[in-house]
């Protein structure tokens, strides 16, 4: 429906009040001047500027806000000129320097020739729908960080890693580079709940976590919690000697933070197992057995005596 400016003038009471009792700003500008005919008075109550400051199109553009104003008006012109009906969301400037979004939606009146007579529109305030819809997408970005994070020591967890092994394994892929893991573990960590309990044995693998953040080199490194007490760290473009410097870096690092682990005799402090893996991928080489590879070298690290890393299969 358009406003008429004949029902205009044979019944200006009713319309005027429905026009202006509505929460939407109604307003009218002439194509041939460029010059507001009409603006609702409840602008002023939404913007602050009185109805008779609107005066041309360039009042209009200089009060959105500048990050808006290009695109709104060059769209807003084009769309005038080809006679086509359109909206558009910007940011208006109120008196008191804040802004307000507003959606305005347009319809053009045409002369019998096709050529724009006068634009026609509403105002609508859609601030609360704009923040609602920025509070969703905070929200969205916030879930989806904590879908890649683990929730106790705010590592990256399993599903992280395993987006970035596979990254990672095509990349090392195409260009012939090695890749490494270390799978790290921490011994007896049974006997340190049931010593310390369930509470102690979480601060505790906060603790390991944070010092084993301590050998990230760079921002590709990555150290995840692989589940329960076992942590892996991704290396990318390093070699089976570098990630072996790594691996016993990790125990050390772990062995200097003297976390004492007197559920496992006496004087005793935790450590941890570490098992690596290196490999320079071939174009059919898969991610698992090569992690397959690196959790049995754990398990050798276990039965040789702990606190150790290995990176042979123990095949003489
Ligand atoms: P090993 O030296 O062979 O690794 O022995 P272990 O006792 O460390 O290994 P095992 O797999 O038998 O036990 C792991 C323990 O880790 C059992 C489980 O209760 C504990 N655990 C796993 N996740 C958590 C956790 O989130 N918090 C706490 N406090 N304990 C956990
Ligand atoms: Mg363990
Ligand atoms: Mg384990």
């Amino acid at each position: 429906m358009s406003v008429d400016d004949s029902l205009l003038r044979e019944d200006p009471g009713v319309y005027k009040t429905l026009l202006e009792s509505t929460r939407a700003i109604p307003w009218k500008i002439d194509w041939a001047t460029l010059r507001f005919a009409y603006i609702g008075p409840q602008i002023e109550e939404l913007l602050g500027w009185t109805p008779d400051s609107w005066v041309t199109v360039q009042d209009w553009a200089d009060r959105m806000h500048p990050e808006d104003r290009e695109r709104v008006f060059n769209f807003c012109v084009a769309q005038s000129q080809a006679g086509v009906d359109h909206e558009a969301d910007y940011r208006a400037l109120r008196k008191d320097g804040e802004f307000v979004w507003i959606r305005d939606v347009v319809h053009v009146v045409r002369n019998p020739d096709g050529t724009p007579h006068a634009l026609i529109g509403f105002m609508f305030d859609i601030s609360e729908r704009k923040r609602t819809e920025e509070r969703l997408l905070d929200m969205q970005r916030e879930l989806e960080e904590l879908s890649y994070k683990d929730g106790l020591t705010g590592l990256a967890n399993r599903r992280r890693f395993d987006m970035m092994m596979d990254a990672e394994w095509r990349h090392a892929q195409s260009l012939r580079q090695p890749v490494s893991v270390v799978v790290l573990d921490i011994d007896y960590f049974k006997q340190y709940n049931d010593h310390y309990g369930h509470l102690e044995g979480d601060e505790c693998l906060k603790r390991v976590a944070r010092t084993l953040e301590g050998v990230l080199r760079g921002p590709r490194d990555m150290l995840c919690r692989f589940g329960g007490e076992e942590f892996v760290l991704l290396l990318p473009d390093t070699d089976e000697g570098a990630a072996m410097a790594m691996a016993w870096r990790c125990l050390d690092l772990v062995d200097k933070a003297l976390i004492a682990h007197a559920g496992h005799g006496s004087g005793r402090r935790l450590t941890l197992s570490a098992g690596v893996n290196t490999v320079v991928p071939k174009e059919h080489d898969e991610v698992t057995p090569f992690l397959a590879t690196a959790d049995r070298r754990l398990y050798l690290a276990k039965e040789r005596g702990r606190a150790r890393v290995v990176c042979d299969d123990g095949v003489l």
